[in-house]
């Protein structure tokens, strides 16, 4: 017989697991069982998953550059892809913002449902943790964020996922002087990094044989810790709008995708797709990142020297679903509780959007620590901020994974894009879909 495809057996595990989960909301002990005996899986997945991000990064990365002929295609590539990833992220801001402005979800909410949420959230630690992240970026000065890129000690860096921008700036370092000191001399290094380079591909394909039990876990998981269902249908319209949104951004990078790469959108989305059912699951682009990268070179084609350089620049500065989500969720609580918005307030809010997603960390929730500070430049009152924030908390989680899913598929549009420009788009090396897991 043959073996169902691997996206459809990840689609199973996740059904599977929602229905699990809901199983076993139903019985008293569902819960314990699930937090002890199920979800452990689920965190062990996402732990290999992310360590093998910054060996990924660093190998790929490495030979990336020291593969590069000539210096000034790698400025060449850097400029492409910031402007391409401001670009699209301005694109999502303004889908989501034109969106939340004509379906105004936040005007039809009742004052009994506000008070409902905020006598739920408002004090919730899941609320309170995130306003104190958030005024601990927010003391930061305009170029903490230069500052914070460049690392004092690389080996550091390689030990906090969260500073994979400080590892990024190492590889990009390190492979910029291999490429001055001649092809001879950096010889055995690079073989060295491009012979890792493969070795950590092949983890990711073994770690990827157990994604559809793990997506089982993590689905369970999320299932079983959801908010009460009241709430969350209270809030089906602005998560509608959020939801709708991020399908937008899908058509837009289908449409991209085939105008600018001749690429047919379709099969591009369905390439995707493992690394889109993990976002979605993991509700981390960091976590993704291993197999984002595995499916773009691999399964699309495009050349190393661009999705080394794209993909994890990427993962940590370009969120189109969050700074969408982001536009959306200041307005609707703007509109929630009738803080009037004027032009330059929503002007606003398209910049800070633009950097706040620039700033969030690419693991679940982050966005929403970054939406205190969209708020807060539009001159929402102070006091207000945690009835704010307590009002979106509910869908939260389920809104992480569907903004995830468009954070990864615009990384790896960006990367279609810039390859193509750059004549980097070749063929892919794996044909069928699951080639690279039958061999392991
Ligand atoms: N979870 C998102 C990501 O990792 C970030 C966020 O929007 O919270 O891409």
């Amino acid at each position: 017989m043959r073996k169902l495809e691997l996206h459809w057996q990840i689609l199973i595990g996740m059904l599977l697991g929602i229905l699990f989960g809901f199983l076993m909301t139903q019985v008293s002990w569902g819960k314990d069982f699930v937090g002890d005996w199920i979800q452990p899986f689920g965190t062990i997945f996402v732990k290999l998953l992310k360590l093998i991000a910054i060996p990924l990064i660093l190998a790929s990365l490495i030979k990336g550059i020291s593969d590069l002929k000539d210096i000034s295609k790698f400025r060449n590539i850097g400029l492409r892809t910031i402007i391409i990833y401001i670009a699209t992220t301005v694109v999502a801001i303004t889908i989501g913002l034109v969106l939340v402005n004509l379906l105004k979800p936040g005007e039809g909410i009742s004052e009994e449902t506000i008070r409902k949420l905020t006598d739920t959230y408002a004090n919730d630690s899941g609320v309170t943790s995130k306003m104190e992240e958030a005024s601990r970026q927010k003391d930061a000065g305009p170029l903490q964020f230069l500052e914070d890129m460049v690392p004092d000690n690389a080996l550091a860096a390689m030990t906090d996922n969260s500073l994979m921008l400080q590892v990024i700036f190492f590889a990009i370092f390190l492979g910029i002087s291999m490429l001055l000191i001649g092809e001879k001399d950096a010889k055995p290094l690079k073989k060295f990094f491009d012979s890792l380079n493969d070795v950590v591909l092949k983890m990711v394909d073994l770690i990827m044989l157990s994604a559809p039990y793990a997506v089982f876990a993590l689905l369970a998981g999320v299932v079983v810790s959801s908010s009460d269902p009241e709430l969350l249908l209270a809030l089906l319209k602005y998560a509608g709008v959020v939801v709708l949104g991020l399908a937008l951004m899908i058509v837009f990078y289908s449409i991209i995708v085939s105008t600018f790469t001749r690429y047919n959108p379709l099969t591009f989305l369905s390439k995707m797709s493992p690394a889109q059912l993990l976002a979605f699951s993991t509700s981390s682009s960091a976590a993704t990142l291993p197999v984002t990268m595995e499916r773009v070179e691999e399964h699309i084609g495009v050349d190393k020297e661009v999705s080394s350089f794209v993909l994890p620049v990427g993962a940590t500065i370009n969120m189109d679903g969050t700074s969408l989500y982001q536009g959306v969720a200041a307005v609707f609580i703007a509109q929630a509780l009738a803080f009037d918005l004027t032009l330059a307030n929503q002007l606003t809010i398209v910049l800070t959007a633009l950097l706040a997603s620039i700033g969030s960390a690419a693991v679940p929730g982050a966005g929403m620590v970054m939406l205190v500070i969209v708020l807060e430049s539009i001159g929402f009152p102070q006091d207000k901020l945690a009835i704010g924030l307590a009002l979106i908390f509910a869908v939260d989680r389920p809104l992480d994974m569907c903004r995830t899913v468009v954070n990864v598929t615009g990384d790896a549009t960006v990367a279609m894009m810039v390859a193509k420009s750059v004549g980097k788009l070749g063929k892919p090396k794996v044909k069928n879909w699951d080639d690279n897991y039958d061999k392991v």
